[in-house]
């Protein structure tokens, strides 16, 4: 059987980035195990599509120095590639004065983390980018974009396997044994062995990450996204991408307008508690994921501030009207008629022993290992970014050769 270099775990936007950034820099015998039959099948397949850039985050953070740098690597990765995507650029919105504060937080962190071009706008300067748009104020934001991360994520893989790596798919990790210096590892029915590893397991990440005998220190709890589109007729309401002010107390950027780089207009994504790590439709119920959040203190501890906040989200989940009054906030002329249900996403987002949200990407490292803890958005677009990262971090503690 041969030894690999490193394995990693997880074929989506992360995994796939990180083989594919170490391959760029040594020969290595690198395998990837998918548990999915296909790459990109959870957060990487499921999600608005927008290459984001920059504004929110916290400067000096993870999630803004990897999220402006992978911006830009992601426009030359697609325009490399053909990939369709589009630097379309988008307004945040404020429908009243209470958010103008987070407003200007926002332009002050956009500008601490180099966004060129922010543009303050007033009533009327929103109708020119947006006529059918109802705010006071808003922040044009002309780097954000549009790409297909599916087609970002296989041509990812089909990088990874041009320079030799491996890709096995149903290949899902449930074994991880330390023998001498490699690691046996137990995936589906096969045994591969690997001197290194890197979890991106996404959704699944705390649990492979006590299946490698470490202590993840967090919990993910499942948040499911939902989505409406607006129906053919009335896509014309919408030029472009369109977001309120967000909530500066979560990690989520509330309910909003996003193109596609196929011509639909897509609203939300929602943020509900979920049943189960991978359920895409409602009911869709795992006792093992609930039970897994519900005997977590940190669960409890953040439901506890947040209780009012997480009703609010379950109704707007179980009624298309509250759904409707959100985005007609934003949006006065949008008729309830005018929207259908689409598809859902969940994201996986990791909950600290004191019902923190995690705010940044977590990269931990143990033993020759290397584990993704937190990876929400802006994740897609700073896959680049974080890969570089992360084969940075391995090629020197795993001692890896160039
Ligand atoms: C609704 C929604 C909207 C979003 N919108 C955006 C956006 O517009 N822009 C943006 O930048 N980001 C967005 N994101 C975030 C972004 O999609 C994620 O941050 C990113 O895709 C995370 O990639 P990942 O590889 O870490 O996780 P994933 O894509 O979830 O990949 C993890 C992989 O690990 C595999 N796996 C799990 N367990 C095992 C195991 N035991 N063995 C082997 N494999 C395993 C899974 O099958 C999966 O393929 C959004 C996310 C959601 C859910």
């Amino acid at each position: 059987m041969n030894t690999f270099d490193v394995a990693i775990i997880g074929g989506g936007l992360v995994g796939l980035a990180t083989a594919l950034q170490l391959t760029r820099r040594g020969q290595l015998r690198l395998i990837v195990l998918e548990a999915e039959p296909d790459v990109a099948q959870h957060q990487s397949g499921h999600n608005s599509g927008v290459i984001h850039s920059g504004l929110y985050y916290k400067p000096g953070s993870h999630r803004a120095h990897l999220c402006t740098a992978g911006r830009e690597a992601m426009y030359r990765f697609c325009e490399e590639h053909g990939i369709a995507h589009e630097r379309c650029g988008k307004v945040v919105v404020a429908v009243d004065e209470r958010e103008i504060p987070a407003l200007d937080e926002l332009e002050r962190r956009g500008r601490a983390n180099g966004l060129d071009g922010l543009q303050r706008l007033t009533r009327a300067q929103i109708h020119e980018h947006e006529p059918h748009v109802a705010g006071i104020a808003g922040l044009w934001v002309p780097q954000t974009g549009i790409v297909d991360y599916r087609a970002v994520a296989q041509k990812y893989a089909d990088h990874v396997r041009a320079a030799g790596g491996e890709i096995r798919l149903d290949a899902r990790l449930n074994k991880c044994e330390r023998r001498g210096d490699e690691l046996i590892l137990g995936a589906s029915a096969d045994e591969f062995r690997a001197r290194n590893l890197i979890n991106c397991s996404g959704l699944q990440c705390d649990r492979v990450a006590r299946i490698c005998g470490a202590d993840p220190g967090v919990r993910i709890v499942p948040f499911r996204g939902e989505y409406y589109e607006l129906t053919p007729e009335r896509r014309n309401l919408v030029k472009g991408l369109i977001y309120p002010v967000p909530d500066p107390r979560f990690p989520f950027l509330g309910v909003h307008f996003t193109r596609t780089v196929s011509g639909a207009v897509e609203a939300g994504p929602n943020a509900v508690i979920a049943f189960h790590r991978e359920g895409y439709r409602r009911w869709q119920m795992s006792p093992r994921d609930l039970f897994d959040y519900v005997s977590y203190a940190g669960f409890w501890r953040m439901a506890s501030k947040y209780w009012k906040t997480g009703l609010g989200e379950m109704h707007r989940s179980f009624s298309k009207r509250a759904f409707h009054c959100a985005l007609q906030r934003l949006m006065p002329p949008l008729q309830i008629g005018d929207i259908q249900p689409l598809g859902a996403g969940v994201r996986a987002q990791a909950l600290d022993r004191n019902g923190a949200l995690v705010d940044d990407f977590r990269f931990v490292q143990a033993e020759r290992m290397i584990h993704v803890l937190n990876a929400p958005s802006p994740a897609a677009t700073a896959s680049l970014s974080i890969g570089e990262t992360i084969a940075a971090m391995a090629m020197r503690d795993f001692r890896l050769r160039s």
